[in-house]
Order: structure tokens, then C-alpha cells, then sequence
């Protein structure tokens, strides 16, 4: 699947491993968006001209949020089952990581991740949360993100294959 750099109606976008296809409709019904099987529907007051930048801005904020609701449902039930705690989940806009945690238990995730595949999306959480008991990417860690995800392998090489064309997406200027 090849993702267009620029969006028009009609462009494939890819949420949570599904590719969906962006329709932009004006109403007088409060601005919206929400997904079907099929499509991402953006509603627009219709005052609000449906220019290019408007409609990527409130797409971005839309991926944004979306990212951070599920990334932070994901990791409490990760770190739960792993067994450990952490403090703060931020959501960032990387060029190239998909996310990192600190020795303070803070977790950061890169919000395109929310495009990828769900056990793709677990596997990154299980990734970071399994780092607040090993920091490092000894056999250790790894055994213990196999314990979780044990085709873990196949989501890093997903990640590796398909990741950069992920960042094709709302390009960073
Ligand atoms: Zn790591």
C-alpha cells in the first residue's frame, strides 16, 4: 500500500493497521471526525473553508489524540501484566524513533504508531514497558518481551519495513 504524501478527498490513511479513506464533508453540524469500516470522516462546519492546511491540521490533532487514548489504555494494561509501574506516557513527534522510556519511568511514544497494526502497537508498549525492568537490550529483555509477544519478531520487522513509510505522512517540514 503507498500512501500519498498530500491529502484530498479520496486519500487512503492508515489507522490502527486498517486503511481508511479520508472523505471531507461540511455541515452545519459541529465540526467531527469519526471512522467507519471504510473511511475517515472529517465534517467541517461548513463556514470553515475546507483548505488544505485546516483539514491536515485537524486530521494531525485528530491522530494526536487518538494516539495518546489508546497508547495510554495499552500501557496500563501491559505494565500491569509485566508487573511494573510507570509515571508519565508523553506523546512525541520524532523523526525516526517510535519511542523511549527514562530511568524516571516516564514512557514516550511517537503518535504515528497509532497507524501501525494493534499487536504492532503492543508489541512497541511491551517493548518500552519491559525496559523499566531492563534498561538495556540484553537476552533478559528480550525473554521477557518474547514472554509477551512471541512472534515479537515479525512486529520488529513490520516496524522495520513498513515504519518509514509511516513518516510519508504528515511530513515534517
Ligand atoms: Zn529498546
Amino acid at each position: 500500500m503507498k500512501y500519498q504524501k498530500h491529502l484530498s478527498n479520496k486519500t487512503l490513511l492508515p489507522f490502527k493497521g486498517r486503511t481508511l479513506q479520508l472523505m471531507v464533508t461540511t455541515s452545519l453540524c459541529k465540526p467531527c471526525i469519526r471512522t467507519t469500516a471504510e473511511c475517515l470522516l472529517v465534517n467541517l462546519y461548513q463556514e470553515q473553508v475546507t483548505t488544505q492546511p485546516l483539514v491536515e491540521n485537524i486530521l494531525l490533532q485528530w491522530y494526536k489524540t487518538q494516539s495518546f487514548i489508546y497508547l495510554k489504555s495499552r500501557t496500563a494494561f501491559w505494565a500491569d501484566r509485566i508487573g511494573v509501574s510507570f509515571r508519565r506516557i508523553c506523546i512525541k513527534d520524532q523523526r525516526s524513533r517510535w519511542g523511549s522510556c527514562s530511568s524516571l519511568h516516564n514512557l514516550n511514544y511517537n503518535w504515528r504508531i497509532i497507524m501501525a497494526p494493534e499487536p504492532v502497537i503492543d508489541y512497541l508498549i511491551i517493548h518500552e514497558v519491559s525496559h523499566l525492568v531492563h534498561f538495556n537490550h540484553s537476552t533478559h529483555f528480550w525473554e521477557l518481551v518474547s514472554m509477551h509477544d512471541p512472534i515479537y519478531q515479525e512486529h520488529k520487522l513490520w516496524l522495520k519495513q513498513n515504519g518509514s513509510q509511516l513518516f510519508q505522512i504528515f511530513p515534517h517540514n
